[in-house]
């Protein structure tokens, strides 16, 4: 008896698999319009018994395979949006959808599922495990969404060699310039071919010159596996680059044009 009942559960829970496996994808086919649909997003946080209030009913789009620069002066709120957009932060007011999937009505493993396989991230210090090699620190979201070793090898390699690092495996991210960890912190934002990338200030502790490079061969990388980039920057040439240029101010969202870009108040 004890048999028949572990191989029914194994028929239901396949079953329950397949069918969620099937509803997601139908679901993301019919709504899959925009890599993100930000509407009317209100977010404040309360400190002690005071409330200060971020982004006030903000609501943009980023289309497939669209390149977004977010600007914005420091403490604006940059980060707070691309953290309610990778489901760090809750939701508090307004929906927020990635690549068609409301972010307010998905449960917890739904929300680390879609932050593991369909975003990457970049920030400003790069985020690298210290204690880990520059190959083990790329094949991080592999391992996380188990992915067998022998799998992962040729990812590795491709991601690195797309950054030109493939001879830099072994090595430790202390053993590497800032231009370099950020390539490999782009490696690992990129192996799981992401339909989404956020970058939060990527090039902001680097020269202007490693800055530059790594923002080209991010963009062109983006470009390759078709991705949409939200790139959070201070840099004006960075903006210059995306398709679209956001100013947050104030809490609210607004359009530039490039020619607006130079005398924005955000520089
Ligand atoms: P930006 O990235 O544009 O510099 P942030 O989104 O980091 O701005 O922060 C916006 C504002 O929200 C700042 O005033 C910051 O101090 C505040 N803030 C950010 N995170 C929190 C938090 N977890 N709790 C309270 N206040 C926060
Ligand atoms: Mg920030």
């Amino acid at each position: 008896m004890g048999v028949f009942k572990t191989i029914r559960d194994a028929i239901r829970q396949l079953i329950n698999h397949v069918s969620f496996s099937l509803s997601h994808r139908l679901r993301s086919l019919i709504t899959q319009t925009h890599a993100i649909a930000v509407d009317a997003l209100s977010h404040s946080y309360t400190t002690g018994n005071s409330s200060t209030q971020i982004l006030s009913d903000v609501s943009f789009f980023v289309e497939r395979g669209e390149t977004v620069a977010l600007i914005g002066r420091s403490g604006s709120g940059k980060s707070t949006l691309l953290n309610l957009i990778s489901g760090l932060e809750p939701i508090i007011s307004g929906e927020v959808r990635v690549n068609g999937q409301a972010l307010s009505t998905i449960n917890d493993s739904e929300r680390t599922r879609l932050r593991g396989a369909e975003i990457g991230f970049i920030y400003q210090a790069f985020n690298l495990i210290p204690t880990l090699s520059v190959e083990d620190n790329v094949a991080l979201p592999l391992a996380l969404s188990n992915v067998s070793y022998k799998h992962q090898q040729p990812k590795i390699a491709d991601a690195l060699q797309a950054v030109g690092l493939q001879t830099r495996a072994r090595d430790y991210p202390d053993q590497l310039s800032g231009g370099e960890q950020q390539r490999v912190a782009i490696a690992r934002a990129l192996i799981h071919r992401p339909a989404l990338i956020l970058a939060d200030e990527p090039t902001g502790n680097l020269d202007a010159q490693s800055g530059r490079l790594v923002l080209e061969l991010l963009s062109k990388l983006v470009d390759e596996q078709s991705s949409s980039l939200l790139l959070v920057t201070h840099s004006q040439e960075v903006a210059t680059v995306a398709d679209k240029i956001l100013l947050l101010e104030q809490g609210g969202i607004s359009s530039l044009s490039k020619q607006d870009l130079s005398s924005s108040a955000a520089w």
